[in-house]
């Protein structure tokens, strides 16, 4: 089966990070690329599982230094894929999940590489609200600025290969475990 990328975004709070546990636990050789950020870690989160947790001037140096495939700035913050995290998996012979914002996912496209692209949608407009006030992992102005960058992204879903509404976990998991099923079955364009 040949190794693919497959690109998840979607606006904070929409189900991401659920829908992607899930989608790991049913899918062998697929393995989530860990990115680097500039935010400080939530409670709980450990660096080099979470993310890579860089000062604001090593996050500048690695990208000097061309270790990003794509990076972008997210609500004060910088987040980005290391090549590193990427080509090691493919050369091992896994596909990769990159759970990333739009900027990023838009560079992605831009790059040589080919990738598979997926958005997450909320089933309406209140949820991505009640989901990040839920998770209570962020401060109420955080939340806001969130929803903000979320309008920003809700607009750029045509862009994306595939589509699926998060409106129950166990339901929107199996539609997007099937997605990913059926692109590892198909063979990389060109041949
Ligand atoms: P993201 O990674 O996109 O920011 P999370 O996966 O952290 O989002 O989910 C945000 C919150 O919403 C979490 O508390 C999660 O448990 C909850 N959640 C995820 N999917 C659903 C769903 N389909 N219905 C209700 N709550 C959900
Ligand atoms: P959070 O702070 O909630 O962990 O992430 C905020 C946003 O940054 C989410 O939309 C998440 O998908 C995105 N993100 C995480 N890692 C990366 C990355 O490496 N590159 C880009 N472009 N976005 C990322």
């Amino acid at each position: 089966m040949a190794s693919k990328v497959f690109v998840i975004t979607g606006p904070s709070g929409v189900g991401k990070g659920t829908l992607i546990r899930e989608l790991l636990k049913e899918v062998p050789d697929l393995e989530l690329s860990v990115s680097a950020t500039t935010r400080s870690p939530r409670q709980g989160e450990t660096d080099g599982r979470d993310y890579h947790f860089l000062t604001p001037e090593e996050f500048e140096r690695r990208k000097e230094e061309g270790d990003f495939l794509e990076f972008a700035t997210y609500s004060g913050n910088r987040y980005g894929t290391l090549r590193s995290e990427v080509e090691r998996r493919l050369a091992a012979g896994h596909s990769v999940v990159l759970e990333i914002e739009v900027q990023g996912a838009q560079q992605v496209r831009a790059a040589e590489l080919e990738s598979v692209q997926i958005f997450i949608a909320p089933p309406g407009p209140t949820v991505l609200r009640e989901r990040l006030a839920g998770r209570g992992t962020d401060s109420a102005e955080a939340i806001d600025e969130r929803l903000k960058v979320a309008e920003q992204e809700l607009a750029a879903q045509g862009d994306f290969d595939h589509c699926v509404v998060n409106d129950e976990v166990s339901r929107a998991a199996t539609e997007l475990i099937g997605i990913v099923r059926s692109e590892l079955g198909r063979a990389p364009a060109g041949r």
